[in-house]
């Protein structure tokens, strides 16, 4: 194998650029990102750069971040030393696989790539809500969240529109820097994709007791201003005034410039992997927030918009990649899901799957403590551990997740831990 290419500048990009390097591969490597910056750490955009806390000057020339050390997924000097081609402000927008060649579209016009081996890590983009008042942000990009930050120095009224994760954290940090924050999910409780609802509950009164107003089981009906956003309106009837606006509705996944290429598409977006993230095109694989994958512990095809697993995944994909270039064993992708959220200085993290669930039960601490562990179940199955402030309680039992555990052998774990 001589030359292969990475596209998408991100997480799962970058972990699979390393673990290429790691395993000792020597050829030609390109990166293609559509961002001007090079690969950085997402999670930061929603906590520190939008508080300003925690955050380091890191001293770097521009394009590395400076001022913003927090979101450096490596060091300067890693980076370089993967010796990878970065391709910077270049879009993939077609893959030809018969002549294995990737069209990118850059300041210079369209250029062909060609390559050997192939990994897609295009992520995903943030959904935006139908309005062009100015005013209404989304938040998946550097750029975004300082755009968001800049907003919130002249303060006003918040309006975040969805409790997931990503508006959930936007609505802490605004608290923690003095806006009026009202929280607007369509859901019966805050990030209902990633945990119960009785564990929902307690974020939604967490968000509650420090100040936010939130309106749950409600939707935007429609965004109301001249020229920049003054209010929103809601299913209810009722308004909300608002001087800022910041919409986490979910994402679209970058997988356009793939179709008719023979790499299958779900009916998501997501890239069709096998379990070694192989792609139904042979030498092409997925890794990251686009990539669905079989894993025979999670019920069927799994997909995950989770920061670690961008780049567990990576690494395997490289490993299989290279594997399968010489002819030997590929290694199964079979991850126990984990994701953390912080929001009002807590941390709230995830193992496994969150929902749906049909057994809950707080095995450490409870919801009136703001301190617990809770294991989640389906058929009497453990299917999550989910732990709000007790990060090395809830470490602990990652290893139940490994392998199948009855309900009744998780709770006498939990008794004896
Ligand atoms: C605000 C925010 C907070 C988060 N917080 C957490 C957290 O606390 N915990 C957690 O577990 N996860 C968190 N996540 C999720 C985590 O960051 C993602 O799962 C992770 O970034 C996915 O990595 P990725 O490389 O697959 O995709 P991305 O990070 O989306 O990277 C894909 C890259 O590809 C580029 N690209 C897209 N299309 C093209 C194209 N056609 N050509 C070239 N380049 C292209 C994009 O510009 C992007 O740079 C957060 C995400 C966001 C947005």
């Amino acid at each position: 194998m001589e030359e292969i290419v990475v596209v998408g500048a991100g997480m799962a990009g970058l972990h699979t650029a390393e673990a290429l390097r790691t395993q000792g591969y020597l050829g030609g490597l390109t990166i293609v990102g559509e961002e001007e910056h090079r690969p950085y750490s997402r999670p930061p955009l929603s906590k520190e750069v939008l508080t300003g806390a925690g955050l380091t000057p890191s001293g770097g020339e521009p394009g590395w971040l400076a001022g913003h050390r927090a979101l450096q997924l490596r060091d300067e000097t890693v980076v370089e030393a993967i010796g990878a081609d970065f391709r910077l402000r270049r879009r993939a927008v077609g893959l030809d696989t018969d002549n294995r060649l990737v069209r990118v579209q850059g300041p210079d016009g369209e250029e062909r790539l060609p390559y050997d081996g192939l990994v897609i890590a295009t992520g995903a983009r943030a959904r935006r809500p139908d309005t062009d008042l100015a005013g209404v942000h989304v938040l998946r990009t550097l750029d975004d969240a300082e755009a968001v930050r800049a907003e919130f120095d002249s303060g006003g009224s918040l309006v975040v529109v969805g409790g997931g994760f990503v508006g959930a954290e936007v609505a802490a940090s605004a608290r923690a820097v003095g806006m009026d924050v009202t929280l607007v999910e369509a859901e019966e409780t805050p990030m209902p994709r990633v945990v119960h609802p009785a564990v929902g509950e307690v974020l939604a009164d967490l968000h509650r007791e420090n100040g936010v107003d939130v309106r749950l089981g409600v939707s935007v009906t429609g965004y109301e201003g001249s020229g920049r956003v003054e209010r929103v309106r809601l299913s209810d009837g009722s308004e909300v005034p608002a001087t800022l606006v910041v919409a986490g509705i979910g994402v679209h996944l970058n997988t356009e410039w793939l179709e008719g290429s023979g790499v299958e598409l779900l009916e998501d977006g997501s890239v069709a992997c096998d379990e070694y993230s192989e792609t139904t095109v042979p030498g092409v694989y997925a890794v990251g927030d686009l990539a669905n994958w079989p894993h025979p512990r999670f019920g069927g095809r799994i997909r995950l918009e989770h920061w670690t697993n961008a780049g567990e995944q990576g690494e395997i994909a490289a490993r299989n990649l290279l594997a399968r270039a010489a002819g030997e064993e590929p290694t199964p992708f079979t991850p126990v899901p984990y994701f953390w959220s912080d929001q009002y200085k807590m941390k709230i993290q995830l193992l496994g799957q969150g929902a749906p669930a049909d057994q809950v039960s707080f095995v450490h601490g409870s919801p009136e403590d703001r301190k617990f562990v809770a294991f989640l179940g389906r058929d009497w199955m453990l299917t999550g551990v989910v732990g709000l402030r007790s990060t090395p309680r809830t470490m602990r039992y990652r290893a139940l997740l490994e392998e199948p555990t009855t309900w009744e052998e998780a709770l006498a774990a939990a008794g004896a831990g």
